[in-house]
């Protein structure tokens, strides 16, 4: 459920039509819909109900200041990936104490900042890692706060570039070795153990392996407890529920929730998440303008003002993203590819795609773009990154300014040698 929808075949987010905002800023620009936000993470949460849970919103998903504000304002935790989404997550008002940090490759400076924060925990990868985080915080005085990711080597099915708990994944340790992890970190004198974490993979829209990777979890929890002694307090069961791009059928939040609430019951312990896409996917769209249309030899293309600069999903892992017309005509059908202004053939929004036919200056929403879209955006052809923007009812405001050109080059210099 979104707040996209069309009123008299014009497309408004929640009461503003879409249009005014393109002839208002220009084109492309992110629309992110603040009722949509809200309702996805109302509703992930309440899913939860009669567990203690954290929520924790995966920052990496979509990291602009405006959507981190508005799930901190929910009471909701972050999970991280790095030193700047921490820097962004406490501009944005997260408690610390609310924030857990996953990552293979934590660096040092990365480590102290956390430390000095006061996160909820580490999600560790390796035991050089735990080996760091234990010296770094007996440097700082503290004892840092721990859990060791697992990786229970199911097979998710999903795309193999956003699938992460398999043994031939770079993620997490597997259980025999989480053992040995949780043997040493048990020893050493700065490193608190509290939990335990997986997080298998992305866009996965069956519940089953969900299940088969907290029932992995669960064996190691007991084995922690009877032959280690150690007593975890937080399973992290990380994100990856899945989203409707064209035609999956991703499990109801219901049926996702059950799976974790009938599998741990009765044993005292908090349940962490971390949604990311299912959050924000749907709450966003990309909008761009035709520029040209062109039929090649048997191709159509509609060449459009966003590239896979801006929009990086489409040639990075050959998703699906549906595109609608901002006002729909009833032009006859045609096949086209939609495709941006860059360089490179992989530079494609939508392959031999079913639309309405369009002309010059038409616009154009990429739905679903919430989601990993802006964050992977590059400045690559010296392409100003695009505005983002946020409507709420029936206002809007600039969550991100479009770029210029002067922000293209800034820091970089010419070097006196050169002069
Ligand atoms: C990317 C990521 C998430 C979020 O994944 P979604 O599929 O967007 O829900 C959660 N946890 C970790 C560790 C991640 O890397």
């Amino acid at each position: 459920m979104n707040h996209f929808i069309y009123r008299e075949n014009e497309l408004y987010c929640e009461d503003v039509p879409v249009q005014r905002i393109a002839a208002q800023i220009g084109t492309p620009f992110y629309l992110y819909s603040h009722a949509t936000l809200t309702r996805h993470f109302k509703a992930f949460n309440e899913a939860f109900e009669g567990i203690d849970r954290l929520v924790c919103f995966s920052a990496k998903a979509n990291t602009n200041l405006a959507i981190l504000k508005l799930f901190a304002n929910l009471d909701c935790g972050l999970d991280i990936v790095s030193g700047g989404e921490l820097y962004r997550g406490i501009q944005a008002g997260f408690a610390p104490n609310h924030i857990v940090y996953s990552g293979v490759g934590k660096r040092v400076d990365e480590i102290d900042y956390a430390l000095k924060s006061g996160i909820l925990m580490f999600n560790l990868e390796s035991l050089d890692e735990l080996k760091l985080i234990n010296q770094r915080a007996g440097r700082l005085n503290q004892r840092a706060r721990i859990a060791i990711r697992v990786n229970p080597d199911v097979d998710p099915k999903t795309h193999p570039y956003i699938s992460t708990g398999l043994k031939k994944n770079k993620f997490g340790i597997d259980t025999a070795g989480a053992l040995e992890g949780y043997r040493l970190a048990g020893s050493l004198e700065h490193i608190e153990v509290i939990g335990i974490d997986c997080h298998i993979g992305s866009q996965i829209t069956e519940a089953g392996p969900f299940e088969d990777a907290l029932n992995s979890i669960k064996t190691l929890i007991k084995q922690l407890k009877s032959e280690l002694g150690i007593q975890i307090q937080y399973v992290d069961m990380g994100g990856g529920l899945g989203i409707t791009y064209a035609d999956e059928t991703p499990p109801s939040l219901k049926e996702y929730a059950k799976a974790f609430l009938e599998n741990l019951e009765g044993m005292d312990l908090t349940l962490i998440l971390e949604p990311g896409r299912v959050l924000v996917g749907n709450a966003g769209i990309l909008v761009t303008r035709v520029l040209y249309k062109k039929a090649g030899k048997g191709k159509n293309f509609i060449i459009v003002d966003a590239g896979m600069n801006d929009l990086l999903r489409p040639t990075l892992y050959n998703a699906f993203h549906a595109i609608e017309p901002i006002v729909r005509s009833q032009a006859p059908l045609t096949v086209a590819d939609v495709v941006g202004p860059i360089c490179e053939s992989g530079d494609f929004l939508a392959v031999d795609r079913n639309l309405t036919e369009v002309d010059a200056d038409d616009l154009l929403a990429v739905m679903s773009t919430g989601a990993y879209g802006f964050v992977m955006s590059s400045n690559y052809c010296s392409r100003p990154r695009v505005a983002e923007v946020m409507v709420k009812n029936n206002q809007y405001h600039v969550v991100k300014k479009r770029e210029t050109y002067q922000d293209l080059v800034k820091g970089e210099s010419i070097p006196t040698f050169m002069e």
